[in-house]
C-alpha cells in the first residue's frame, strides 16, 4: 500500500497547485536530509502527470503505474555522479528537454542535491532554466539553497520542508517496519523528527554501532591525558563511518549541555541513554561542553581537506580530555 506520512502542509501547497492549475517550471524542495524531499518529488511528479479524473495521484492510470514501477519516459532523475554534477549534465538536460514529452503533460527533471552542481554546471544549467519549453519541469532538491547561483534560486518556486512531528515518526515505524509502539515512540524521539534516522534506527547493526560509539565517548570523558591515545583504534576501525560516529557525538554532548542547563528531559535526544547522561553531565562544566562541541565541528570540516587522519584524531582526544 502507498502511504504518506505526515507532509500535510506540502501536501496542501501541492493540492492547490494542482487544483488550480498553475504549475510553474520549476520547484526547489529545501530541507535537511532525510526528510522525505525526494519522495514528495516522485508524488509531485506522479500528480502532475496523472491521466486520472478525479483525485489525483490516481495510482491507476498508465502515467501512475509507470511512475510506481520507476520506468515513466518522461520523468529524470539527476543524480551527482561520485561528488559533483558536472556540466556533461545539463548539457545533456538540455538535449532532452527540447524533445517533446513521450506520452505525457509535463517532462519532469528531478534532480537531487542540485547543491553538488559545479558553478560551471550551474552556469550551463541557467540557460535552460530560463527558458524551458512549456512541457519542462524542474523539481531541484537541497538541504540549503546556499552554494546555489541567486539567479538559479530566483528562478525557483521555494517549497520548504521542515523535521516531521515525533508522533508522525512513530506511526512511520509502526507502519513501515512494523514496530510495537512503545518502542517506535522511543526510537522516533531519538530519530527527531527525520525519516532517514529512522530508517537508520530500525537496523540491529545500526543500533549497536550507536550503541558501542556512545560508550566509546563516556570512556573517553572518563579518561585522562595520557590514556587517550590508547583509543584511536576505535576511530581507526571505524574510519569509513567517521563522520556517523560525529554525528552520534555530537547529539550526545549537545544532551549533556541541554540537560546541565535545562535540567529537563523532555529535549534529550537520546533518551535510552537517559540515567547515564544524568551522570555523566555532573562531571563536565557548559563551557567545557561548548568547547567540545565547537572542536567536533572544526574536526568534521578538517577531514574534507587532506588532514592526517591520526594525527587529527588525537588531537581532538586530547582536547576532549584536556584543559581546552
Ligand atoms: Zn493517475
Amino acid at each position: 500500500m502507498y502511504r504518506i506520512y505526515g507532509h500535510q502542509s506540502i501536501l496542501k501547497i501541492f493540492n492547490n497547485i494542482i487544483s488550480q492549475n498553475k504549475i510553474s517550471n520549476a520547484y526547489l524542495f529545501v530541507g535537511e536530509e532525510g526528510l522525505g524531499k525526494r519522495f514528495m518529488a516522485e508524488y509531485f511528479a506522479m500528480m502532475v502527470n496523472c491521466k486520472g479524473e478525479g483525485v489525483k495521484p490516481c495510482f491507476k492510470c498508465s502515467s501512475c503505474v509507470k511512475m510506481l514501477n520507476k520506468n515513466h519516459p518522461d520523468v529524470f532523475f539527476i543524480d551527482p555522479e561520485g561528488d559533483s554534477i558536472k556540466v556533461e549534465t545539463p548539457r545533456y538536460i538540455t538535449n532532452e528537454i527540447n524533445i517533446k514529452p513521450y506520452e505525457s503533460y509535463k517532462k519532469i527533471f528531478i534532480i537531487d542535491k542540485v547543491n553538488k552542481m559545479t558553478i560551471a554546471a550551474q552556469n550551463a544549467f541557467l540557460k535552460t532554466l530560463e527558458e524551458p519549453p512549456l512541457y519542462g519541469l524542474f523539481i531541484l532538491i537541497t538541504p540549503q539553497p546556499e552554494g546555489l547561483l541567486p539567479t538559479i534560486v530566483s528562478r525557483c518556486n521555494m517549497i520548504r520542508f521542515n523535521k516531521e512531528n515525533e508522533n508522525v515518526i512513530k506511526e512511520y515505524l509502526m507502519g513501515e517496519y512494523n514496530i510495537p509502539e512503545k518502542e517506535a515512540k522511543t526510537l522516533a524521539h531519538i530519530a527527531d523528527g527525520n525519516f532517514e534516522e529512522a530508517d537508520k534506527l530500525v537496523s540491529k547493526e545500526y543500533l549497536d554501532f550507536r550503541k558501542n560509539t556512545l560508550e566509546e565517548i563516556e570512556k573517553i570523558f572518563k579518561m585522562k591525558e595520557f590514556e587517550v591515545l590508547d583509543e584511536f583504534w576505535f576511530f581507526d576501525k571505524n574510519k569509513e563511518n567517521i563522520e556517523e560516529i560525529l554525528k552520534i557525538f555530537l547529539s550526545y554532548v549537545r544532551d549533556l549541555l541541554i540537560f546541565k542547563v535545562t535540567k529537563d528531559t523532555t529535549f534529550i535526544r537520546n533518551i535510552d541513554f537517559l540515567d547515564r547522561i544524568q551522570k555523566l553531565e555532573s562531571k563536565l562544566t557548559v563551557k567545557k561542553l561548548s568547547t567540545i562541541i565547537n572542536r567536533i565541528e572544526q574536526f568534521n570540516s578538517q577531514l574534507h581537506s587532506n588532514v592526517n587522519y591520526q594525527l587529527a584524531v588525537e588531537n581532538l582526544l586530547l582536547d576532549i580530555v584536556g584543559g581546552l
